[in-house]
């Protein structure tokens, strides 16, 4: 992540930025948020921009074998700490090395992760996720380990606050033995559940909230909301990034699902894979909830292609839904609707799931196409 695609906290970038470049870096720094700030992001900017290669005075540059690596949070020198519990799978002594995968979807589908959206990601019934002894282990054996190419090796603790006592003290040790090649990043929302030792040694950055201005901005340029939904949301969420993604996830216009979808059925039916793949590209971008209000919208209208073809005339459209309508609902039809109905209710779980949805979005689509050409049967 690029300090760039960070909402907000320019001041702050730049004293993240002086550390680097006045090479006074602290071994163990302590970002302290309320939650939707965007401490992670800004945790997980400041790691790549210590590590890249060809860094400048703004920003790392996004392109070097670091940055790649780092952006895709799949750096060998890169480790996360996190909360945990059991699930159905993971029966006892829960530790984040189990959950990496789950844990790395949800932050690169959203670098704003709350706790509730992780432990709903984790698909635990235990709400009470706790760091575990076995995690500081974790820890301390990740701090012995030489760094494989990272000019710092990067520990990541979110939530120190939900460590156990035993873990608590296992830490305490390793910020009592700096090494200079690792930067340790803990991120809190409850700094006074902290014990005081590790207070101490620690260097404290209060992150703070993202003002109006820079939420909106976000919105519209980072996930492409317009700018009315933009507007209206950053002006309710209280400085909760989070809060403002759902206001406008709630706020965005019919419109923009209505020729998000009308463009997608034309290149399914049309089986341009080139325009496909543009359209998946950008789908991919817009974030979970709206892309699971495209699934949403499909179903939708897949039914009232049904109504039309059976000559009820009740449909209840926009005005922009018609003409499509006209054209498209001859290709819906008793041979394809439940192949249709099935692949867009998996989408939707899918997606809820954190799968992937460049390859979901693409799956679908090419099997899309096939179902266009089946045969009606009524
Ligand atoms: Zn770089």
């Amino acid at each position: 992540m690029q300090f760039k695609k960070v909402i907000g906290n320019s001041a702050l970038k730049q004293r993240l930025i002086a550390q680097v470049s006045e090479n006074r870096i602290s071994h163990a720094q302590l970002f302290e948020e309320r939650e939707g700030s965007g401490a992670i992001a800004l945790a997980l900017a400041y790691a790549q921009y210590v590590n890249c290669l060809q860094r400048s005075a703004s920003d790392s540059c996004g392109t070097c074998s670091s940055c790649l690596k780092f952006e895709k949070l799949q750096h060998p020198d890169l480790h996360f700490i996190f909360p945990t519990a059991t699930t159905k799978e993971i029966t006892k002594n829960p530790s984040s090395a189990q959950f990496f995968q789950q844990w790395t979807e949800a932050l690169k589908s959203n670098p704003y992760l709350s706790l509730n959206a992780w432990v709903e990601a984790l698909g635990t019934e235990n709400k009470q996720v706790i760091i575990n002894t076995r995690d500081s282990q974790d820890i301390i054996q990740k701090l012995s380990l030489r760094s494989y190419e990272a000019l710092r090796k990067i520990i990541l603790i979110w939530l120190p606050e939900k460590m156990n006592g035993d873990s608590a003290n296992k830490l305490l040790k390793t910020l009592e033995e700096p090494d200079e090649n690792t930067l340790l990043l803990l991120i809190t929302q409850d700094i006074d559940a902290l014990l005081p030792t590790i207070l101490s040694r620690v260097q404290l950055i209060k992150v703070p909230k993202p003002s109006e201005a820079e939420i909106a901005e976000g919105l519209t340029e980072r996930y492409h909301f317009s700018a009315t939904a933009a507007a209206a949301a950053s002006l309710l969420c209280e400085g909760d990034v989070n809060r403002a993604l759902e206001l406008a996830n709630g706020n965005e216009d019919e419109d923009f699902y209505i020729s998000n979808f009308q463009n997608w059925m034309r290149y399914c039916y049309t089986a341009n894979v080139m325009d496909i793949a543009a359209w998946v590209d950008a789908v991919a971008t817009i974030g979970r909830e709206r892309q699971k209000n495209i699934a949403e919208y499909g179903l939708r209208f897949f039914r009232e292609c049904l109504v039309r073809n059976y000559g009820s005339g009740l449909n209840m459209l926009h005005e922009k839904e018609a003409p499509f309508l006209e054209k498209f609902s001859p290709f819906i039809h008793g041979g394809n609707i439940v192949l249709l109905t099935e692949a867009f209710e998996e989408l939707h779980q899918q997606i809820s799931r954190n799968a992937n949805p460049k390859i979901t979005f693409m799956n679908l689509s090419l099997n899309v196409s096939k179902m266009l050409k089946l045969k009606a049967e009524f």
